[in-house]
């Protein structure tokens, strides 16, 4: 936590909103099939894996775990990276554009729908169709947990943004038992959700934002809480998060929060004391009934129990 100001605001979370990809799932996608390919499988995986050789997003990451022999550099040149459609490189002079539906419609390709629920690769070859590769990721296995726990925890709604297609992100969060959904985002609607989100809630209450930082990181520094992935997010998401999560387990958040009710609810009970035993010790001088020991109680004897009280801080129950 990069300060007590947000351990402050999250016992006030009443809203967490999700990035898909990386923070409710692992962000390692598997091949699931190729279709509609005119080339051979492998060469239309190679030659998205070339395309992708520079990304660092999940799915690009995967391509080229998928195709799994080493990536000659040199074979690729004009690499554009279109963040939440997809890439655009030139392989082998072949000019390849990898993306999802939006990507293809940009450059005015047509492309075929798929009847699979995944996420879908198109690949077009010099801005001929060349098929789909559907990929598909897997759930945190402490996901669904995550999201009970919040609302244990006192959060009201959850909610999920995503860039992927709503099939994939209907399914995800019927599974995992989220409030909302949004799918087919830009990283840049994904910040204008969040305004609204912000600005349909309560001003007392505080809405957290969860991600990994990849096509995320201005959401995390506009939510009112930013919450980063810190094993496998980006450094940009380490940066503009105010709470980083070190081992990405979701679970954690419902966690955090429990910690900083209990934190506040201490720290509230001292003050309480502190101040309730020195007026009662200054009336009872006033009165004449104070004595030295009385005093001492006031003074030491109060500051050590709020010690030992705060000590409680170190004991949160696990769910
Ligand atoms: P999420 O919200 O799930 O984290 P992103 O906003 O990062 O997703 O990406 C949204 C969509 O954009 C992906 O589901 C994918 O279809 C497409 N996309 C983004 N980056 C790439 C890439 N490097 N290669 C292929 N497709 C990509
Ligand atoms: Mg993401």
């Amino acid at each position: 936590m990069k300060g007590s100001n947000y351990l402050e605001a999250l016992s006030k979370t009443k809203e967490v909103v999700f990035d898909k990809t990386g923070t409710l799932t692992q962000g390692v996608f598997e091949v699931n099939g190729v279709h509609h390919n005119h080339l051979s499988e492998d060469k239309i995986i190679e030659l998205a894996a070339l395309a992708e050789i520079a990304s660092s997003h999940p799915i690009g990451k995967s391509l080229q775990r998928a195709y799994g022999k080493e990536l000659d550099r040199n074979r690729v040149t004009d690499i554009r990276e279109i963040s939440g459609n997809g890439v655009i490189a030139v392989v082998d002079g072949i000019e390849v554009h990898a993306g999802n539906a939006k990507l293809m419609r940009q450059f005015d390709i047509d492309f075929i729908e798929c009847h699979q629920t995944g996420t879908i690769i198109h690949v077009a070859l010099d801005g001929e169709y060349a098929g789909h590769i559907v990929i598909s990721d897997v759930l945190k296995p402490t996901s669904k947990a995550a999201i009970a726990n919040l609302k244990k925890a006192g959060v009201e709604k959850t909610v999920m943004l995503t860039g992927d297609a709503s099939r994939v992100a209907d399914q995800v969060a019927a599974e995992l038992g989220i409030d909302q959904v949004y799918s087919e985002l830009l990283p840049g609607d994904k910040v204008a959700k969040v305004e609204q989100l912000i600005g349909e809630k309560p001003a007392k209450d505080k809405l957290a934002f969860v991600g990994d930082g990849i096509n995320d990181a201005p959401v995390l520094s506009r939510a009112d809480i930013g919450i980063a992935m810190g094993a496998m997010g980006s450094d940009a998401a380490i940066e503009a998060a105010d709470i980083v999560l070190m081992d990405d387990d979701p679970l954690k958040i419902a966690k955090a929060i429990r910690i900083s009710k209990k934190c506040l609810r201490i720290v509230y009970q001292n003050i309480v004391l502190a101040l309730g035993v020195k007026f009662a010790c200054l009336l009872l001088g006033a009165i004449g009934l104070a004595n030295m020991y009385v005093a001492i109680f006031a003074d030491v004897g109060v500051m050590i129990i709020a010690v030992l009280n705060a000590i409680r801080c170190l004991m949160v129950k696990r769910l």
